[in-house]
């Protein structure tokens, strides 16, 4: 780090907190995604906007998409945190039938919490179709709880559901947006789409904007406590994971807790008139 970059940090320490920091909006185009400098933080503490997280499980809505809902909640604005199924076969032990009754319970639970409503459909878990009905299904509920922002899984993962999301969300977006797709609903226009950073989803995955989640951290991490498997039943210490990600990427945009996103190409073009 170089000195002139700590003193930005040092600087910016005393001034009011700033809720979101675009790296790739920044004035200068040397500077590294989600390296903190002032003009690279835009505030939109008064901008609370309604936010849907669509998952393909549970765990993902909540661990790795749960704290910008939690942040909506916390400014006035409405979380939705929408699993496509129930993960019930994600238990070592637990048989698929009892543990999605369990998963569904957490996941009420937490949203409570976290004063957001849990939203489910109950596509088989490993088996999540990719197709018109479930694009429509979801279109039809982004038409009906008319989210400003969309976040949701990246395409660049292991995990086969969580890339049916990611291409069920794309099109379920282009659909409610459309005013001549004729549904029950009217058109709804999904102004932002943004990637969640989520250890299954690593690859090819750039943050690129960093949301300041200090006043709804501690709640979040309550929320997600309500899944036994966030204390690493199944195998992975999602508690350890992503509560020390929430501090790095606090690090390194200067906010004291923050999650990362990584914005559609699209969302990262800019239209300016001068520099
Ligand atoms: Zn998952």
């Amino acid at each position: 780090m170089s000195s002139t970059t700590r003193r930005s940090i040092l600087k910016m320490a005393g001034a009011s907190a700033a809720a979101l920091s675009i790296g790739t909006r920044a004035l200068h185009a040397s500077q590294m995604p989600g390296r903190p400098s002032a003009e690279a933080t835009e505030s939109r503490v008064n901008k609370s906007s309604n936010v849907m997280a669509i998952a393909a499980h549970p765990g993902d809505a909540f661990f790795a998409m749960g704290a910008p809902v939690a942040m909506a909640a916390q400014s006035g604005a409405k979380g939705f945190l929408l699993s496509l199924t129930l993960g019930e076969k994600g238990s070592l032990t637990i048989p698929p039938a009892q543990y999605g009754v369990f998963q569904r319970e957490a996941a009420e639970k937490a949203a409570s919490v976290m004063n957001a409503e849990a939203l489910f459909f109950e596509y088989p878990d490993g088996e999540l179709p990719a197709n018109e009905e479930a694009k429509f299904t979801v279109c039809d509920l982004i038409r009906q709880y008319k989210p400003s922002t969309v976040v949701t899984h990246w395409k660049g993962s292991w995990h086969k559901d969580h890339r049916a999301c990611y291409d069920i969300v794309q099109d379920a977006v282009f659909y409610a947006g459309l005013a001549s797709i004729i549904r029950k609903l009217p058109a709804h226009e999904v102004k932002e789409i943004l990637f969640s950073d989520n250890w299954e989803d690593a690859e090819g995955f750039v943050s690129d904007t960093y949301l300041d989640i200090t006043p709804v951290c501690d709640r979040w991490l309550q929320a997600c406590s309500a899944f036994p498997m966030w204390r690493g039943e199944n195998g992975f210490r999602y508690n350890d994971y992503y509560a020390s990600r929430a501090v790095t990427c606090g690090c390194v945009s200067n906010f004291k807790q923050a999650v990362a996103f990584m914005s559609p190409a699209d969302q990262r073009v800019r239209h300016i008139r001068s520099l």
